[in-house]
């Protein structure tokens, strides 16, 4: 039931998920009116380290959400730069596949949600939008999604921490013919 509109790369799909979550068997109502209000521009987003803010414009008077995002995993973040590091530069659905056989999906998790309006839950409609808003964002630039779970503040720590765990390893890694690099890795 995902939407053509959203999440048309794996890395903005895990946010269309947020939304439409594949245990759910019967699509939520508010989903076409959420989708809606992304596409029309009503969802403002920032991002601030791991916290995705937006201002939704619906009804009355503005709602502002706040979504927080658990960093990633330092295995995950290695993995990633491990594999842009060779031939591969893009972040690319080979890319997203390949990381996730290696066991470290790269899919946000939330560690918050929050909204300013008085609707009792999680799934309110603001907080919809701002999912696809963030699928829309992430569609456009992969880089978002890494980002905004703290891939770009922690990958050149642990890419000390790697090269001082596996010094050999990491040099080879950057100086050699990717080729040549697989073959021996293997
Ligand atoms: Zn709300």
């Amino acid at each position: 039931m995902t939407s053509n509109d959203f999440g048309y790369l794996m890395w903005g799909r895990d946010w269309v998920r947020f939304a439409e979550p594949l245990r759910q068997t019967r699509p939520d109502p508010q989903l076409p009116r959420a989708r809606r209000m992304a596409r029309d521009g009503k969802v403002q987003v920032t991002i601030d380290g791991g916290i995705v803010r937006a201002v939704v414009e619906h009804g009355r008077k503005p709602s502002v959400v706040t979504i927080e995002v658990a960093p990633m995993s330092r295995e995950a973040i290695v993995e990633i730069s491990r594999r842009l590091s060779g031939v591969q530069l893009a972040l690319t659905d080979e890319l997203y596949r390949a990381i996730t056989d290696a066991g470290h999906p790269p899919a946000p998790a939330l560690a918050g949600v929050d909204c300013s309006c008085p609707a009792d839950t999680s799934r309110c409609i603001h907080v919809l939008a701002v999912y696809y808003a963030m699928a829309q964002r992430v569609d456009d630039d992969p880089r978002v999604t890494l980002d905004v779970q703290g891939y770009f503040r922690t990958s050149s720590e642990s890419a000390e921490a790697f090269t001082a765990a596996t010094p050999r390893r990491w040099i080879a890694l950057n100086a050699l013919n990717p080729a040549d690099y697989f073959v021996v890795a293997e």
